[in-house]
């Protein structure tokens, strides 16, 4: 492995730090900087509106969705330019939040299967905010399974009419457009008869519900379809290739999910530094230091694991499993990190809000942290990944792998 920067590198590097020292929304870098995984706001404005500002800005200039081609709203950059850009932009890369699906999951797919005129026209848009896309893949009873679903694409004409429901759609609330997975073959096995389909969330039919999480927040939503038409002009991919279509979405969602995946653990160490217990600071007392240097140690873990990454994508390789392995790892580690921040907080942990301690930012942690280890993939799916394409485990056992969808023994079957 090789941290420096080669020459070309530098330069872009250098490049980059001063559009951005020129350029960022700098009255709101210390609110950035202070927020924490489950705790992103910026007091007395709408965050979505700075972020969009933000990002038409960087698309006007040539740094938006930097690795995709310039004709669709990039900048044809390397994979190791995005990473330079990622580090550089600290801070105000916080602001992308909105922007993770529609960039790293639904950005890819419709670069993959839709028509040149459609790149055309709806990828710009996209790289430079003004529109934003959601992606409708889980059903209640289709998650890691979500080749289980339900809802049903039925061709009328030159449209399909689709029937349903989506759940736990982030973001379909300040949508514009979202990718769909449908059945459109029951009698098929049920990764032969799924089909790809792109839409607009304002279309007629398409329901938006919010979900109202433990944290007070609504990120996510139930999404009800009910004799929606979607041209099939929209599809992407073969009738009934939709699997494979969604595969390409999965891998991007796991390698954006994966590559910039929260810790805890720098905001644990300076809450430690200044927070008194009565004998001294807590970072100066030996079990706080025997849990802090256990820690450390994961997250340098983290740090180089996801160095080699970057290491690959420098020297123009694609990185291996280490997305699956940082995600299972930091999922956990968050978790861990914000119970204990609480317990050093001792009676006033329970408190959340404006009046707990650092505003209840371990709380808002604590609360969020169970998502990131079920989105993208459960831990447990995540451990099957790395059981079967890393260590060449023997795989899960499938059995209606090949058994028609509506001949699969299932409760509630509609
Ligand atoms: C913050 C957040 C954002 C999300 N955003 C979106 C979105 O924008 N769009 C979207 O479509 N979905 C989204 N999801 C949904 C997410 O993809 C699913 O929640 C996830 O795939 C798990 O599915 P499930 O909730 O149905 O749980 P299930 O799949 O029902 O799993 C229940 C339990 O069973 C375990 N399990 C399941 N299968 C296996 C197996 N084969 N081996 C071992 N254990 C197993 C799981 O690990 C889990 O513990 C989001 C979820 C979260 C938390």
């Amino acid at each position: 492995m090789n941290f420096d920067d080669t020459l070309q590198e530098a330069a872009f590097r250098a490049e980059a730090r001063s559009w951005i020292a020129a350029n960022a929304p700098t009255q709101y870098e210390d609110e950035l900087r202070k927020s924490s995984l489950g705790r992103q706001e910026l007091k007395g404005v709408n965050i979505l509106k700075v972020a969009k500002a933000w990002q038409k800005k960087k698309a006007e200039a040539g740094w938006a969705c930097l690795h995709w081609p310039k004709e669709y709203g990039g900048r044809g950059a390397s994979p190791i330019e995005r990473v330079i850009w990622q580090q550089e932009e600290g801070p105000y890369g916080k602001l992308s939040a909105m922007f993770i699906i529609g960039h790293g999951m639904c950005g890819p797919t419709m670069m993959a299967f839709a028509s040149e005129e459609q790149k055309r026209k709806y990828l710009p848009p996209l790289a430079s905010g003004e529109k934003i896309w959601c992606q409708l893949f889980s059903e209640p009873s289709a998650g890691s399974d979500v080749a289980g679903l339900r809802t049903r694409a039925q061709k009328r004409g030159d449209d399909w009419i689709v029937n349903g429901q989506k759940i736990w759609t982030s973001g379909a609330h300040y949508s514009d457009y979202g990718i769909l997975l449908t059945r459109t073959d029951p009698n098929a096995p049920k990764h032969k008869g799924l089909t790809m389909f792109f839409l607009d969330m304002k279309s007629e039919g398409v329901e938006v519900r919010g979900i109202r999480q433990a944290n007070g927040r609504s990120d996510f939503n139930e999404v009800h379809f009910t004799d929606v038409k979607i041209p099939d002009a929209q599809r992407l991919g073969a009738v009934n290739d939709g699997w494979n279509v969604a595969l390409t979405t999965l891998m991007n969602e796991r390698m954006s999910i994966g590559a910039g995946v929260a810790t805890g653990f720098a905001e644990l160490l300076e809450f430690c530094s200044s927070l008194m217990f009565h004998n001294g600071l807590a970072i100066d007392d030996r079990n706080v230091r025997s849990k802090l240097a256990n820690w450390a140690v994961k997250a340098s873990g983290l740090k180089y694991t996801s160095f080699r990454a970057i290491s690959a994508l420098s020297k123009g390789e694609r990185p291996g499993p280490e997305n699956s392995i940082g995600k299972l790892v930091a999922g956990s580690m968050i978790q861990e990190v914000a119970t204990f921040a609480l317990e050093l907080q001792g009676a006033a942990g329970v408190l959340s809000g404006p009046e707990a301690e650092l505003a209840g930012k371990f709380q808002a942690m604590l609360l969020r942290a169970p998502g990131t280890r079920v989105e993208g993939g459960t831990d447990e799916i995540m451990r099957n990944i790395i059981a079967e394409r890393v260590l060449g485990l023997p795989s899960d056992i499938r059995v209606d792998k090949d058994v028609p969808f509506n001949q699969i023994p299932t409760k509630g079957r509609p």
